[in-house]
């Protein structure tokens, strides 16, 4: 029997082939479509444990889809679709229950009549599931830490298709891997987190022209130094994309409090010849987040992602010197600090919380660039990635054991796979970043 009618046997009215609207929507993801034997939608996490069973029978592998921006399209075995699994209810005042493939959009939508959030992405359409099980740098993380920081439970489905429940109590080590594991460890169908409030928010923009980054990237580094943790902002330096996309740095920002307070906070850099626009205005959580770009950019990205531990004169000379690369080079900046920085190094698989900043840089290449120069650029937009401290996997699209070894440091590491052992020793649940079984 094939994968397909042996599935529909098992989930009838779940599972999807190819040809069908449901087939084509799972096996989709932000990076193209795959080509899996067939997509299953469960209802419900029986229906997933099913799914997994079955998988397992039939010696298949298994791709979890939730909001589909973080996975690579699966070539091969199925794809368990979440997107049934979307439902987001608010109880005991700030407990909140979200289906594990919900998209921040229905979080912010559902929780924003409570004045209440859960800090994410900065992406609407991103999904629950991949940041929860990854970390979630978003738009409140100096003010309460990371997303998955808010985590209090998962229900989850093993690779032996039982359906558990995990906390700091009941499976600790399963839900301390869960926190930053990724998807090794088994598919949350429901995600309990704590929302914080958000009322008060005022935030907005600024932007500067070409003329002096340097002074830019100087006055952001120390507001970010001395700020209140309530104070969260990204700073985004762009390369010019024709006459309507003039290039410079942009300020992302948001304060709980007053704009009175935001505007005094942010007065070395509103003060700055450089500045061309400034927007800042109360808004709701909601408002902070943004669409997702309508699929991968036709670009080769050459650079990469990490956790800064310093914002010192010799980090911000190398995000200059990376600037200054020979291609159209980008760069962000996120502050990091206060909460995120509270959180003990050892108590979720994301260790790096003396960092003062995260960096994304990408220098910008046609697609078909020849090795030699995507090695030069490589050299000048790392510059500032050597001062880094390690990766952030949820951004980070390079694969393989020496990979993981700069998302986690070897004790991390080490507990990961020794869990991974425990809970999946058949190794059922390899997504891109995987955690073999120690
Ligand atoms: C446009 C864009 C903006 C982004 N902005 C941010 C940002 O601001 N902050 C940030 O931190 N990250 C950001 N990211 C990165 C993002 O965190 C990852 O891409 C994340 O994996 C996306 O989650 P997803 O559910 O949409 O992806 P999916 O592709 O659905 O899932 C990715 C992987 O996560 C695992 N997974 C998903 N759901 C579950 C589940 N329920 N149980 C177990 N495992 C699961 C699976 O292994 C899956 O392969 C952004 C990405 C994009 C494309």
């Amino acid at each position: 029997m094939s994968i397909l009618s042996t599935l529909s046997d098992a989930l009838p009215g779940s599972t999807f082939g190819p040809d069908t609207p449901e087939y084509d929507a799972g096996r989709t993801v932000f990076l193209g479509p795959g080509t899996p034997a067939a997509v299953v939608r469960p209802a419900s996490a029986d229906e997933v444990a099913e799914a997994v069973r079955t998988a397992v029978r039939l010696g298949v592998a298994i791709h979890v889809r939730s909001g589909g921006h973080g996975s690579e399209p699966a070539a091969d075995g199925i794809v368990i679709d979440l997107s049934a699994l979307c439902s987001v209810g608010l109880r005991d005042g700030d407990l909140v229950d979200v289906g594990g493939g919900a998209h921040w959009s229905d979080v912010a939508d559902a929780l924003a009549p409570h004045a209440l959030a859960v800090t994410s992405g900065d992406t609407r359409d991103v999904g629950v599931g991949g940041i929860g099980v990854g970390g979630g740098i978003g738009w409140l993380v100096r003010t309460h830490g990371l997303a998955i920081d808010l985590l209090t439970e998962v229900e989850l489905v093993t690779a032996a298709g039982a359906v558990v429940t995990a906390n700091e109590r009941s499976h600790p080590d399963l839900f301390w891997a869960v926190r930053g594991g990724g998807g090794n460890f088994g598919i949350v169908t429901r995600f309990t987190f704590r929302a914080v409030p958000v009322d008060g928010l005022v935030g907005g923009h600024v932007r500067f022209d070409e003329s002096d980054v340097p002074a830019v990237l100087r006055a952001w580094r120390d507001i970010t130094l001395a700020s209140p943790d309530e104070l969260n902002s990204t700073l985004l330096i762009m390369p010019p994309f024709g006459p309507d996309m003039p290039g410079g740095p942009q300020l992302g920002v948001a304060l709980r409090g007053t704009e009175a307070e935001l505007r005094g906070l942010l007065a070395p850099l509103l003060e700055l010849p450089s500045v061309t626009d400034v927007s800042l205005a109360p808004l709701d959580y909601g408002d902070l987040l943004e669409a997702a770009p309508p699929g991968k950019p036709p670009f080769r990205f050459v650079g990469g992602n990490g956790f800064v531990p310093e914002l010192d004169d010799a980090f911000l000379d190398a995000c200059v010197h990376a600037l200054g690369a020979a291609a159209p080079t980008m760069l962000m900046l996120r502050a990091l600090g206060g909460a995120f920085g509270r959180v003990a190094p050892d108590a979720t698989p994301i260790a790096f919380r003396d960092a003062e900043a995260f960096l994304v840089v990408n220098g910008v290449l046609d697609p078909g660039v020849d090795e030699a120069t995507v090695a030069d650029l490589q050299l000048e937009v790392g510059a500032p990635l050597d001062r880094t401290s390690g990766r952030y996997a949820n951004f980070t699209q390079e694969y393989g054991d020496g990979v993981l070894a700069t998302i986690y440091p070897p004790a991390v590491l080490a507990r990961l796979r020794s869990i991974k052992a425990q809970v999946d020793p058949g190794d059922v649940f390899r997504p891109a970043h995987h955690i073999a079984p120690a």
